[in-house]
């Protein structure tokens, strides 16, 4: 199951600090991480493997949607930072979108995350 990944600057700690806690099932073999570039430096630091696309200003939230829309992520995790303003709005309201067109799991925060993780850990 591909998830993807995604932080914004303020959120980046939050982001790591949530992974590195749910380590032992993020790193299961049936989860398969991917992330925007900044962000998945960022795990990858923390020992996760991640497959990394554009750094979300430069495209890859884009990338991610498209991943979506094609049916090959299946959930994101993406710990938007209500506080700032984002050069890249509008991907990023892109791919919003994209998940309820296509009805795919989409955590905006940290509490939203935990729970559709535990749902995943309960199905094992
Ligand atoms: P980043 O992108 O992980 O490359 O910083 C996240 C974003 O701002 O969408």
């Amino acid at each position: 199951m591909e998830i993807a990944i995604i932080a914004h600057d303020g959120k980046k700690a939050d982001l790591v600090q949530f992974l590195n806690k749910n380590k032992a099932i993020l790193q299961e073999e049936k989860i398969k991480l991917i992330a925007t570039g900044t962000t998945g430096s960022k795990a990858e630091n923390s020992g996760f493997k991640v497959k990394k696309m554009l750094s979300g200003p430069l495209g890859g939230d884009a990338q991610i949607a498209a991943r979506v829309a094609e049916g090959k992520t299946k959930m994101v995790f993406f710990f938007k930072d209500p506080l700032s303003s984002h050069p890249h709005e509008a991907d990023i309201n892109m791919l919003i979108r994209v998940c309820d067109v296509h009805n795919v799991p989409l955590a905006t925060n940290e509490a939203t995350a935990q729970l559709l993780l535990d749902a995943i850990a309960q199905q094992s």
